[in-house]
């Protein structure tokens, strides 16, 4: 930290990505990207596009902004583009909490969220899940404040009904809901339609993960106008070109060539179906995942050695600090050659007696 270093950010813990090494190849199955690249028509649209890279990006993003509105069946005013979901979750939590309105969320969520909290001095409250790491929903009846759920959950995989987010909607039409839906594309049920008929509901999505465009950053907001209003102030305020030309494109691209992602997201759960029951059988036990990754723990290896044997091994999955998600692993599902790899090293890791080596 420099001398300069304000004093507001001294004690801000930055989000840690998962980790990128490049001292050699390892089969990546801790970020929860898609094995699969992008679609032909998104490659030849980010070649056009970047012809005119001279150019600023459209502030109002409007070739995106109508092709999200089409294919969700919205108005254009209620859409915002955004640099990954990312952004829009922190222009969330600056446009809707503050001192007097904190923000509620599991105590096993979104590891971003908490960030974003400290980052903006909002006070937040988290509700811990339930022993088996289902929400419960009863549990956020009561408080004040705006309320972020990430459906499904990470990184536990688990998703709630569309029902149950509806209840709480009906429940507290004076709170708003912000619903991460940046899985909800693997097997969860999104409540999208449900903001045409409450006015206390956002949804936030990404391209990043059933969509192929994790570098590419693109995700969107979809709520009622007057809270997209509020987004944009803060994106004018902060960065009004945020999502750039190429992105765009590509985002334009991708919706057009819908069924390509729509199939490589069933491999991706049937993979996902099968490393489960391959993970099962060797004594793991697996969360019912509605996501591309998998939340797992072996009964005689601990989730931060299991890590580093996998990384040994050239396979990379995450694992993450906290007394509750100390025996847990968070798999990304990739290629079945890739899981199979992976069910092939654990496999080898638990007949040596899964010590250090
Ligand atoms: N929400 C959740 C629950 C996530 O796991 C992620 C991915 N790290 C994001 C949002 C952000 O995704 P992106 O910024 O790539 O759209």
């Amino acid at each position: 930290m420099s001398i300069f270093f304000s004093e507001r950010y001294m004690q801000l813990e930055p989000y840690t990505p998962g980790e990128q090494p490049q001292d050699r190849r390892y089969i990546k199955l801790n970020t929860n990207e898609s094995p699969f690249p992008p679609s032909p028509g998104v490659l030849r649209a980010v070649e056009e596009e970047a012809k005119r890279l001279q150019l600023y990006s459209d502030p109002e993003s409007r070739n995106i902004t109508s092709a999200l509105a089409e294919h969700y069946g919205l108005k254009e005013d209620q859409i915002l583009v955004g640099n990954g979901s990312d952004e829009l979750l922190n222009f969330a939590f600056m446009a809707w909490c503050d001192e007097c309105c904190p923000a509620i969320f599991p105590d096993i969520s979104y590891g971003f969220y908490p960030v974003y909290a400290e980052l903006n001095r909002i006070p937040f409250l988290q509700i811990p899940l339930r022993e088996d790491f289902t929400v419960c929903t009863d549990d956020y009846l009561e408080p004040d404040g705006t309320v972020f759920l990430a459906n499904p959950n990470a990184p536990t995989g688990l998703a709630l009904a569309a029902d149950e987010i509806e209840k709480l909607l009906r429940a507290r039409p004076d709170r708003l809901h912000v619903i991460d839906e940046a899985y909800v594309d693997f097997g969860a049920e999104s409540v999208l339609p449900l903001i045409r008929s409450y006015d206390n509901l956002v949804v936030i999505q990404t391209f990043s993960k059933s969509r192929s465009l994790a570098g590419a950053r693109l995700g969107f907001a979809a709520g009622n106008a007057e809270m997209i209003r509020d987004l944009n102030t803060l994106k004018y305020s902060t960065n009004p070109y945020n999502v750039n030309r190429m992105t765009a494109a590509a985002g334009v691209a991708a919706l057009r060539e819908d069924d390509y992602y729509r199939r490589n997201a069933g491999v991706i759960i049937e993979n996902r179906m099968w490393t489960t029951e391959e993970l099962r059988k060797l004594g793991f036990t697996v969360t019912d995942s509605r996501s591309n990754f998998l939340f797992a723990s072996c009964p005689t290896v601990p989730g931060g050695e299991l890590y580093r044997r996998l990384k040994e091994k050239g396979i990379l999955v995450r694992h993450f600090s906290g007394p509750r998600l100390e025996p847990w692993v968070r798999i990304t599902i990739g290629t079945r050659e890739e899981t199979e790899a992976l069910i092939t090293q654990i496999q080898e890791l638990l007949s040596t007696g899964g010590e250090t080596s």
